[in-house]
């Protein structure tokens, strides 16, 4: 892994990034954190003020679980070859409800043969750690923070949860259940399969609870508002694994700006958010596998928060 700086930690940049050790209180060698960083979360612990994690598909890729936006999300219909793109929309769940269906039910398969990882674990910790003033916003429709141990109450799933379906024409705003059934890929549903895949009230198609690529983000399915809420309340902000290509993350990112709080990228590559840190004073970036990263973070807020 190769783990690199931005933001301020401009005191190391010539250095080979790999060579960074320093040294905290306790002589344990600190790879991601220095000391400027160190003395913000101290302040961060003394006051009363919030930390949000914003989660994307990057932290769930330990788990097995793959992004589902470029050549991985590829489905073939026959001899047509559908991209996520075209098949996450409304428009083709209206023209081939059952092939969005295939979709999503092996989607749904591979999910919850997942397991979260070490990051997901340190993320439910921070929870455990700081109760309400805690907050998590993830892209992920996979579950795997709440095996992790979050809780919904300080959750927000601003893309949806696959282990819900809905009206796929809005007859109530009821969820329901994401349906059960084990199906194989290679063959068409059966008339009982379809039947569980309409909905009680209306006999339309259900439809799983997701935002797709032609719909917007909304209070009531997606809790968009309470989101941007959140980020205006943040002291400090986690962006793990997620590059900033959907409105909603980068609105939540530039408000935490606008307050002058703290915003730690951790993402395997460069990206939207750690380009835009490197001119901000309170923004650190570093890239390389969160399941090594926050684990260092974890231990720091850990020493220094007195509850
Ligand atoms: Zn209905």
């Amino acid at each position: 892994m190769i783990a690199g700086f931005y933001g301020k930690l401009t005191q190391f940049v010539s250095k080979p990034r790999n060579s960074i050790k320093l040294i905290n209180n306790n002589n344990k060698a600190m790879k991601f954190i220095n000391s400027n960083l160190e003395d913000k979360i101290i302040n961060f612990c003394k006051s009363e003020t919030k930390i949000t994690f914003l989660t994307g598909a990057g932290i769930s890729a330990d788990s097995g679980i793959p992004t589902f936006r470029d050549v991985d999300g590829y489905w073939s219909v026959g001899s047509v070859n559908y991209t996520p793109q075209e098949l996450g929309t409304y428009d083709m769940f209206i023209r081939k409800p059952l092939e969005v269906w295939k979709w999503f039910m092996y989607r749904k398969d591979i999910c919850n043969k997942a397991k979260p990882n070490i990051s997901h674990l340190i993320i439910s910790d921070f929870e455990k750690l700081f109760k309400n003033r805690f907050s998590l916003i993830s892209q992920n429709i996979d579950g795997l923070h709440k095996i992790a141990g979050n809780t919904e109450e300080r959750y927000l799933f601003i893309h949806g949860d696959l282990e819900y379906s809905r009206c796929g024409f809005n007859c109530s705003n009821e969820l329901y259940p994401f349906p059960n059934f084990k199906f194989d890929r290679n063959y068409e549903f059966t008339e009982q399969q379809i039947s569980k895949l309409k909905c009680k009230k209306c006999n339309l198609f259900l439809r799983p609870h997701v935002l797709w690529f032609d719909e917007f983000y909304e209070e009531r399915l997606f809790k968009s508002d309470s989101a941007i809420k959140t980020s205006k309340e943040t002291e400090i902000l986690f962006i793990i694994g997620t590059s900033g290509s959907t409105t909603l993350p980068v609105m939540i990112f530039e408000n935490v700006i606008k307050n002058q709080g703290i915003i730690v990228d951790i993402n395997t590559k460069e990206n939207y958010f750690s380009k835009r840190l490197k001119n901000y004073n309170n923004g650190y970036s570093v890239i390389g596998k969160s399941s090594k990263i926050l684990p260092e973070f974890f231990d720091i807020f850990k020493k220094h928060y007195k509850q």
